[in-house]
């Protein structure tokens, strides 16, 4: 049996990665940043949710109705540090060494090891991604991914590159075996990429990857924090999620 493990006061990052390992869900539990986490079961999935809304609003759409793909995404409206799934992405900086913005709410939540982790994986480039433990955090593993940065109209480059950051970070999900994952709005906030337009190519992104590999993963939820992306994703997904 290993050696109880303080991550409020552990120095070494491996060994606490190590240690949270070994333990069960249900051990992890008490060794969360908060008491307030909210599981995978909470969330609807958007062909629940959108089931108990009004699916004439629907208009025409571009995408077959799926039901197997609208059981595997959904929107959730909160604060990502706070979700219990498998991984989290964090929209980071290319130092990965924390910053504002949701980079440092998740760095603040997950505590002092992640950035230990962080800083022996070197920078991450502008579309890749790179996984690290999830340490207080109630989810396992924190992929970081940076994002463009963006002033004025995103030009292709740059939507390649937001396509990049969410695919490159699919493939680690997949890489390591992860079921369920949540993204923040990448390079929306101080990146300054249009909210609307960066809905668009996250949709398109991860309606195409859903198709192809949807029977992998149990879960992709889209977490956004803002009223007005919350406004904004839930007009743009009947349009890429038909219900019917
Ligand atoms: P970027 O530098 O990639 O633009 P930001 O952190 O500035 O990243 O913003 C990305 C998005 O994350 C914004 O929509 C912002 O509102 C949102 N955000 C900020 N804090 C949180 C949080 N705790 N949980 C989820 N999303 C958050």
């Amino acid at each position: 049996m290993a050696m109880k493990v303080d991550l409020k006061t552990s120095i070494d990052w491996k060994e606490a990665k190590a240690f949270l390992k070994g333990l069960s869900d249900k051990q992890r539990e008490e060794h969360y940043f908060c008491r307030d986490f909210v599981s995978l079961k909470k969330i609807p999935t958007w062909k629940d949710a959108e089931a108990k809304g009004a699916p004439d609003k629907m208009g025409k759409s571009q995408y077959q109705v799926d039901g197997a793909v609208n059981e595997k995404i959904s929107i959730f409206r909160g604060d990502i540090t706070k979700l219990q799934l498998d991984a989290i992405v964090n929209a980071a900086n290319s130092s990965l060494m924390g910053g504002g913005g949701v980079d440092g709410c998740i760095h603040r939540a997950a505590g002092h090891l992640l950035k230990e982790e962080c800083r022996t994986l070197h920078r991450c480039e502008t579309g890749k991604a790179k996984i690290t433990g999830g340490y207080r955090l109630p989810a396992k593993y924190v992929i970081h991914t940076v994002g463009p940065i963006v002033q004025g109209d995103p030009s292709p480059s740059h939507v390649q590159e937001l396509r990049s950051c969410y695919r490159n970070s699919l493939q680690l999900v997949l890489d390591n075996s992860l079921r369920s994952v949540a993204f923040p709005c990448i390079s929306t906030g101080v990146f300054g990429y249009p909210s609307e337009a960066a809905a668009e190519v996250v949709l398109g992104t991860l309606r195409e990857w859903l198709e192809e590999h949807k029977d992998k993963v149990d879960r992709l939820v889209i977490c956004v924090f803002l009223e007005k992306d919350e406004k904004i994703y839930r007009k743009l997904l009947p349009y890429f999620f038909p219900v019917a």
